[in-house]
Order: C-alpha cells, then structure tokens, then sequence
C-alpha cells in the first residue's frame, strides 16, 4: 500500500470526512463522540453480537460503569492495573469509587448474590460494557486507544476444566463467525496469538506455576486443535491468567489485540467462586474471561480501514439516497422516502436543485451503497430506477420490490 492510499484509508481522516465521530478538547481526549451516522454502524454491530450471543446460551446482563475501590482491591486489578485506572472518586462520606476498567469483578458479584448447583453450568454472562482506562496521551489514536469504551465482554463460568476448554472452542467459534459476518480474514485481516505470562515476575502476575503451565498448555492444545498458525508471545498475559488474542494491525501497521479469550487462574479462588457439587459438596469454579468482537471502538477503527468508507449494506450509515431528476418529482420522492424509512431502511433524499450529474458525484464520493434516480418514467409507473456502487445500474422496481430484496440483503448482512 503506497503511503498516499494509507492516509486516504486512516480511519481518523474517514470519520471526519464521512462525519463518523469527532473529538473536543473541552469533552477530553480520547472520549469520541459519536455522530448519528457513526452510532448507526454501532448500533448495528451491537444488536447483531448481542442476538448472536444469545442465540448461543449468553445472558446478557447490566452492571454499572462504577464501583467501590474496595471491588478493584478485592480482584486484584487494584494495585495490578492501577497505573490504568483513572484516580478513585472519593465522596464527602468518605467512600472511594472507581470508573470501572474491567467488568470481571461486577460479573463475579453478580454470581455470588445466590448459591449455584452443578447443573447450572457453564454460566455465560455477558454484557456490552462501557469501560474507563486512563491511556497516557502520547498513547491515544483515533478510535483505536481511547480512554472510555464499549467491550463485547463475557465471563464464562465452568463447573470443570473441560468444561473450561470446550467454552474456550465455543467462544472461539464465536469470534471467527462473528469476523466472517464483518468481512475479516483470517492470516489477512487477524492472526493468533498465545499471550503468556513470566513465572519470575510475581509482581506482575498471579503466583501459580503449575497453574500456569496448565492453562498455557491447555491455550496451545486448543489452538493447535483448530489448526490455526500462531505466534507466542512471552509477558503479554492477564496478571490472572494466559490468553489467546486475536492481533489486528492498522493501516499504519501498528497491531492491537482485537479479540481475546482468556484463562482465570485467580478469580476462582479471589471471589471464592463455588458451586454445589453432585456430592453435595462445595467446588470451585473455571472461569474464562473473552470479547467477542472486542472494544466496539477499536474494531469501527478497523472496520473504516478496511473498507475506507465503503461499508457493506447493513452496516452503511446511509444505505439509499434518493435523486430526483427536477423539482416536479420530490413529490414522488418523498413517498418513496417515507415508505423505504418505514421499512427500517436508512435513506435519505437529495431535494437540491443541482443537476443528476453532480448527485450522481456525490452519492458516489460518499459511498452509499444505493441511490434511486426518479424522473417522469419512474413518477407514472410508480417505479423506481437502481444504481448501485460497485455493480452500476441494476434496473427498474416497483417501489415494494426493491424494499422486498434490499431488507433481504440487509438481513442476511450479505
Ligand atoms: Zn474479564
């Protein structure tokens, strides 16, 4: 890629140009706010992971974005992850909370306000959960490392080890199906990682090294199983346990975790996590901690990349725009407009007095997907006429047929 077409696919450039997202410095670094046209594509990408998850056995459950500092020191990532966190807010009554950067522990808690049986499990709580981490400023990229975000985040809870090792397959599953439906390949677009720990470094990590070995092996066992090619990459691990990550690079080559799945070596015993037993006793519990699609930030940063703006259909924040030829077919074109928006399509109409030829230009600089062109022809037989951006003119509809096969193709996320 020549260095002129990474800049014209940085997705810094693209959410201005195509009016994404921005940034204030009064509103702070690293805190995007979202345009309509921007939260459109999140949204999208958010309804179709949560019903994906729920399909496979998730439930989807709501934490909130603070909790007592005594939560963070309970899971460890007060003092591990501290130098990440954004400095405790303490009341006039003396309490401490802290925006949350992880949702581990809430999840934890959740699990421990009643008693659970053998056959409950595995446990699949997941949440799209806004997150806080205080990232240096020299560190902040567009929507890429930012300092609040949105995480596809779940933590599995497993009443055996291969029960733990089965939810790591299934949650892998998840995520290659998941990178599939955005048009992510895999050795192109993401490649494998086994991220793990350092035994001497007991500041760092979670003092267990027969616990370690163990997860590693069970990581790289599973990975091998699938055969997917992977590098391994010492002291890159969670402080509570080694992970598989799924690597993305950005135009620019720099790479980031965009998905991971994770083995919890300190949780079980931090949270007390237990479980009656067939034996009625008390065991304790496997956790594995994963996003699905990752930070929803870090992976729009990606996805703009990679298109440079030329979204698929159901992702596109404007799917058709409307052109009517002259000023005596806006009439027409509104109905057009009102029945399309009513059949849950993203359209908008071009009413300008410039001429077909400079509309034309701009639906195509800004890479809608679809426009109709509706003239005297298309006004008598209550027609419309399709163009579409990579196939040209598709041809003539009625105005129910081409809603018919354009929320077809919006269903399917073709
Ligand atoms: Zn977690």
């Amino acid at each position: 890629m020549s260095e002129h077409e990474m800049n014209e696919r940085d997705h810094k450039k693209l959410g201005r140009e195509l009016d994404l997202f921005t940034f204030s410095d009064v509103v702070g670094k690293g805190l995007p706010l979202w345009t309509a046209r921007g939260a459109a594509i999140r949204r999208e990408i958010e309804r179709f992971i949560q019903d994906e998850e729920i399909k496979r056995g998730y439930s989807h459950v709501m934490t909130p974005d603070i909790a007592k500092l005594g939560l963070y020191e309970k899971s460890g990532h007060y003092p591990h992850y501290k130098d990440s966190m954004y400095p405790p807010l303490t009341t006039e009554e003396g309490e401490s909370f802290m925006l949350r950067p992880m949702t581990c522990p809430h999840h934890f808690e959740l699990y421990l306000s009643k008693p659970h049986s053998y056959r409950e499990f595995p446990i699949r709580y997941a949440e799209l959960a806004k997150l806080y981490r205080y990232e240096q400023s020299g560190e902040l990229m567009g929507l890429q490392r930012v300092r609040g975000f949105c995480l596809s985040d779940a933590h599995i809870i497993c009443s055996s080890e291969e029960q733990a090792v089965e939810e790591v397959h299934k949650a892998l599953d998840l995520i290659e199906y998941a990178n599939g439906v955005l048009g992510l390949q895999m050795g192109k677009d993401y490649t494998y990682r086994l991220s793990q720990g350092d035994r001497a470094n007991t500041e760092k990590y979670f003092k267990d090294d027969a616990g370690w070995e163990k997860a590693e092996s069970l990581l790289r066992e599973a990975m091998q199983k699938r055969g997917v090619p992977f590098v391994e990459a010492k002291d890159e691990a969670a402080f509570y346990g080694p992970k598989i990550d799924i690597q993305m690079k950005n135009v620019n080559g720099k790479e980031d975790t965009a998905f991971t799945v994770q083995y919890d070596l300190s949780s079980p015993i931090k949270f007390d996590l237990t479980f009656t037993g067939d034996d009625g006793k008390q065991h304790r519990t496997y956790i594995v901690h994963r996003s699905s699609i990752g930070s929803i930030e870090r992976t729009m940063a990606f996805l703009i990349e990679k298109y440079a703006g030329a979204f698929p259909l159901w992702l596109s924040p404007e799917q058709v725009r409307i052109l009517p030829i002259s000023e005596k077919h806006v009439e027409y074109a509104n109905e057009v407009k009102r029945v399309l928006n009513e059949a849950g399509i993203r359209v908008e109409l071009d009413a300008s007095n410039e001429s077909l030829g400079k509309k034309v230009r701009s639906v195509k600089t800004e890479k809608v997907p679809y426009w109709l062109v509706l003239g005297d022809q298309e006004v008598s037989t209550e027609t419309v006429t399709v163009e579409h951006r990579e196939k040209g003119k598709v041809g003539s509809a009625t105005l129910q047929e081409f809603a018919v096969s354009l929320k077809e193709e919006i269903r399917t996320r073709a």
